[in-house]
């Protein structure tokens, strides 16, 4: 699976907001945005106009490095959301909420995207009892979401559910941190998610 390998401090700088990308680094002072919050690149203080192009593939670009996504794998997405009743800019906000990694890092068993990603690649977590290793599941309401028996010690592990608990869980989910699960009460209401983000101009971008 693709995935981007570059510097993702620039990826903040460029969106001009924290994404939080890397884990506990994102919390403290040495966060790339609180030292140098302007585009990187050497025209990165220059100022820019934007077209209308660029203000909707910005937003597309904010959200698709968010949730950690490349092209193909988003635009896919932006498909299904189309497919589904309702507002698509929601539903596709929706879909993402629902990946299993995501999942994982909203409830704190690992400290970034990346890190879920990674963790549920190597078989650390189990949904609804079962292991999965599959990043792109996408899980329903009632799911419970575990970290596997055998995994509970693991450092990595350990420190990120030490970390997470200034995060806090976002309220369409429910954690029992002593039994390292958590399940996933209701899809999100758009008032819920709180990311500054303009689904709207993301649909306008894939309609154009
Ligand atoms: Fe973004 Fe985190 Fe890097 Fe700050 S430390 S720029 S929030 S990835």
């Amino acid at each position: 699976m693709a995935r981007n390998l570059g510097p993702v401090c620039r990826l903040c700088r460029r969106e001009g907001l924290k994404l939080f990308l890397k884990g506990e680094r994102c919390y403290s002072d040495k966060c790339a945005i609180e030292r140098r919050n302007y585009p990187p690149g050497a025209h990165g203080q220059a100022r820019t106009r934007f077209s209308e192009f660029a203000i909707r593939l910005r937003e597309k670009q904010k959200v698709k490095r968010i949730y950690g996504l490349m092209e193909t794998q988003f635009a896919k997405y932006f498909e299904m959301a189309e497919r589904m009743p309702g507002i698509t800019g929601e539903n596709l906000l929706v879909l993402l909420e629902r990946r299993l990694d995501n999942a994982v890092y909203r409830l704190g068993f690992a400290s970034s995207l990346a890190q879920a990603r990674q963790v549920v690649r190597h078989g650390h977590i189990a949904v609804n009892g079962k292991k999965v290793t599959i990043p792109s599941t996408l899980i329903e309401v009632g799911d419970t979401i575990s970290v596997t028996e055998s995994s509970r010690q693991k450092k990595v592990i350990v420190e990120a559910i030490e970390m997470a608990q200034r995060r806090g869980v976002p309220p369409w989910m429910a954690l029992e941190r002593e039994q390292f699960r958590g399940t996933l009460r209701s899809l999100p209401a758009r008032a819920e998610l709180t990311m500054p983000i303009s689904e709207k101009l993301i649909v306008e971008h894939y309609s154009r």
